[in-house]
């Protein structure tokens, strides 16, 4: 099976304790890169004119099909955060939509039929609108964040009752369910539409709903944080990525993925943007997995 990914492609300005950088960035770009690890993987999303032949070859050494990718005049989307010294804190600085702004996403008719459908994080409206012109998948998975939850609560809601995977952080999952408790917001998230949900929580690992029961993974130990931007994305991409790699979706392939999103998690933020992902191999995701069903005390997951 293949994964087709929805999102942002952008620049984005990443200001940690140890400076600030420019790099590519957006919830596709990591998404679909992450997934490329594991299935053929398919990006949908908009670019404008200063995005160049070098930022294209990313995507193309890692084998990221671009028939999806639209280039506009104008600027591409921009981003910019800067993190606590801790990491624990992200601040938005800048968002300048740019090409994003009245973009309406297209799927070419050959990726129309793609098996699994990831809908990154980009306004609802616009997920809904890819989702509506994918014929049979699968598998649809949706991501989001407290913007749109603040913003466009309604749009959101409306694509959850499309959705069966609904990927968020915890602090997101505590704000849509509007609950303090973790738990209880897993299973009003459940009631919203999708048949699972999975929480992140960073360097506390994951969460996972669903009606089979709930089922949690510690996160890698990474001993030196350098950007954690893309983490979720990457987490997301790997999982479903994995996924489309299974004959069957059932609740262990959603296990291994959800052990495959993690380690794909740990490596990006090794590294400023995507950095990490230009040169990782299946070799050292594979002894990463292994380091980290030890570290879980699952040595036979
Ligand atoms: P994450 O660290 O997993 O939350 O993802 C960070 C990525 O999300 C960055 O590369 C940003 O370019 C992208 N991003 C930030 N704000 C938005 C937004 N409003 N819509 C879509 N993508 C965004």
């Amino acid at each position: 099976m293949s994964v087709l990914v929805v999102g942002t492609v952008a620049f984005d300005t990443i200001e940690t304790p140890s400076g600030s950088d420019k790099t590519l960035g957006g919830s596709a770009m990591y998404a679909s890169a992450a997934a490329s690890f594991f299935a053929p993987a398919q990006l949908i999303g908009v670019v404008g004119d200063d995005f160049e032949a070098q930022h294209l070859r990313f995507f193309e050494r890692l084998g990221v099909g671009l028939q999806g990718l639209e280039r506009r005049p104008g600027k591409t989307f921009h981003w910019a955060g800067r993190y606590s010294a801790d990491f624990s804190n992200r601040e938005t600085l800048a968002t300048d939509l740019n090409v994003l702004a009245d973009y309406s996403p297209k799927l070419p008719d050959k990726l129309r039929d793609a098996e699994i459908l990831m809908l990154a994080n980009i306004h609802p409206q616009q997920q809904i609108e890819a989702l509506s012109q994918a014929r049979m998948p699968r598998l649809v998975a949706l991501d989001t964040m407290n913007l749109w939850i603040d913003t466009c609560r309604d749009d959101l809601q409306r694509a959850l009752k499309q959705v069966d995977l609904l990927i968020l952080n915890d602090e997101e999952a505590r704000q849509l369910a509007q609950t303090p408790q973790l738990v209880k917001a897993g299973e009003a998230l459940l009631k919203m539409g999708p048949r699972r949900v999975v929480v992140k929580k960073g360097e506390h690992g994951v969460l996972c709903f669903s009606e089979e029961g709930s089922f949690g993974f510690p996160a890698y130990p990474v001993a030196d944080v350098v950007d954690p931007t893309g983490a979720g994305d990457c987490f997301a991409g790997a999982m479903l990525g994995c996924l489309a790699s299974e004959r069957a979706l059932d609740e262990s392939a959603y296990r291994r993925a959800m052990v495959y999103g993690t380690v794909l998690g740990s490596f990006v933020v090794e590294g400023l943007g995507p950095e990490k992902l230009r040169s990782l191999t299946r070799k050292e995701i594979e002894t990463r997995r292994k380091e980290l069903l030890q570290f879980a005390a699952a040595p036979n997951f």
